[in-house]
């Protein structure tokens, strides 16, 4: 797996989804201009494949369910890497503005536990894991 650092803007001034920066991203991704996690080889890498895999956004205050095409490359040396930009978290289906939203939201306090997770369409315990991943990270 390849990470990608393509979100620089703070939450708040951000006016996009994460589907379309995604979008964006792939549509500039030049596959031969990758170096390879596993050897190290410079410009080594070519398409191989790709999958489909679901992302949630948060858009016009409500959950929005897309499909997103993940590209996988191939190094000279037999391994293969998906391109996931920061934006796409690996295993979650959540991008990454939603669920900053989700905890912006939760720290203004305006709202109860119960309407933000009605709201989110989401659960306790996912507000509160999410929540505890940001304390432990929210230093990078
Ligand atoms: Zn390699």
């Amino acid at each position: 797996m390849i990470r990608k650092n393509s979100l620089f803007c703070k939450l708040i001034r951000i006016k996009s989804s994460s589907k379309s920066l995604f979008d964006s991203f792939m549509a500039g991704f030049r596959p031969e201009m990758e170096s390879c996690p596993v050897c190290g080889a410079s410009h080594s890498c070519t398409t191989h494949a790709s999958y489909e895999r679901n992302l949630i956004d948060f858009i016009q205050g409500r959950p929005v369910y897309h499909t997103i095409k993940v590209i996988r490359v191939i190094c000279s040396c037999g391994h293969t890497h998906a391109i996931l930009p920061d934006l796409i978290i690996p295993y979650n289906t959540y991008g990454v503005f939603f669920i900053l939203r989700v905890i912006a939201e939760y720290l203004l306090h305006q709202h109860s536990i119960e309407y933000l997770c009605v709201r989110f369409s989401i659960t306790h315990s996912m507000l509160y894991r999410w929540y505890g991943l940001f304390l432990e990270h929210k230093s990078l």
